[in-house]
């Protein structure tokens, strides 16, 4: 027999669990399904990450975020993740992957997952943006020792490592690296390092690249990764530097085509922002919704738990007005 809710919500990230919130309020029969573990993308994360934003800021459900340091790390915030799923006891299947959501005649949606087939009237799409990395389309990014995720340091520690990137994460695993012990150069696009890089860590990184304890290669892109070498376009020509490994921490991307798919009409240009109604949340599909960061198609800074968590109330003021 297949399940029947008022609700779906797919992803088990913060904002699709602020989303369960708001329903559990009010009353509706939800169920979040979630790929990986509660919260995957923070799991994720590299070990020692902070949080640009205050615990505060990480809240959902009104329910406090601890933290005595001045901005939670990624420990903290599954350990609050966690709490507020033993407080809420949400109705959540984990380790189960959506694979398609259907419109069906009888205007219910037919979500189909790796496990299951259910049924619901309205489905929240809260997936996301950090599971598919963006590629730099170079000769040799297929060899394993190239990463677009970073864990941590100790992996690179004595070995010549190459971080691609000027954004927070590219800073932060430069900086853990050279910390740890190793050889570390930066590639960067760009003339500078990011103004989103955090406001503490920004000066840290910029005087380790004016003592050139970092090197760095501004205005510069790899043109090929070989097993012991990479070749870099520099604005004085291209050179070859020794290396063992490639961070090549570039951006990740929402699945746009899982979100074509169920029918949501994204923008034409390069931005390929989804259509939704900014006040309902609503897509051009009645009766489905998006929260959270995948708002933003393939613009991820614009949308973060911070000024996401609206989304929630937000989708679930319009489902009960209806
Ligand atoms: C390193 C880093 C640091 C950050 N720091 C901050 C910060 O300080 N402050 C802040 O506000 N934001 C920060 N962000 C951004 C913020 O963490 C993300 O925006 C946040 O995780 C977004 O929450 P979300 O619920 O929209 O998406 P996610 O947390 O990405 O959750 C989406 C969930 O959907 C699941 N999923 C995806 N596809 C499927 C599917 N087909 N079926 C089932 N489940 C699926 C995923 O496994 C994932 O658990 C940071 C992001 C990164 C990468």
């Amino acid at each position: 027999m297949t399940h029947s809710y008022d609700l779906i919500i797919v992803g088990g990230g913060p904002i699709g669990l602020a989303c369960a919130i708001e329903a559990q309020k009010k009353n509706l029969n939800y169920l979040i399904i979630e790929k990986g573990a509660i919260v995957n993308s923070i799991f994720n994360y590299p070990l020692y990450m902070t949080f640009f934003s205050t615990a505060e800021r990480l809240e959902i459900g009104n329910i406090p975020f601890n933290c005595l340091a001045p901005k939670p790390g990624r420990q903290e915030a599954l350990e609050y993740y966690r709490n507020i799923h033993r407080y809420f006891n949400f109705n959540m299947n984990l380790f189960e992957n959506v694979n398609q959501v259907q419109k069906l005649e009888n205007s219910l949606f037919k979500v189909i997952t790796d496990k299951s087939i259910y049924e619901a009237k309205n489905v929240i799409i809260a997936t996301g943006f950090y599971d598919i990395p963006i590629e730099m389309n170079v000769k040799g990014e297929e060899l394993p020792k190239v990463r677009h995720y970073y864990k941590e340091a100790h992996e690179y520690a004595f070995r010549d490592v190459l971080v691609v990137g000027a954004n927070n994460s590219s800073v932060d695993a430069a900086l853990e690296c050279w910390r740890k012990g190793a050889n570390v150069t930066m590639v960067i696009r760009k003339t500078e390092i990011n103004n989103r890089v955090k406001y503490w860590v920004k000066p840290d990184i910029e005087n380790r690249i004016a003592e050139e304890s970092i090197k760095a290669y501004f205005e510069s892109n790899i043109t090929e990764i070989r097993e012991n070498e990479v070749e870099i376009e520099t604005p004085e020509g291209k050179i070859t530097i020794k290396n063992d490994f490639v961070l090549a921490l570039t951006g990740y991307k929402p699945d746009l085509s899982f979100l074509e798919k169920m029918g949501i009409d994204l923008s034409d240009d390069e931005l390929k922002i989804p259509t939704y109604n900014a006040e309902t949340m609503e897509t051009n599909v009645e009766g489905l919704f998006l929260a959270g960061v995948v708002c933003g198609g393939m613009q991820t800074h614009k949308w973060f738990i911070e000024n996401s968590r609206i989304h929630a109330n937000m989708i679930m003021d319009y489902i009960t007005l209806k």
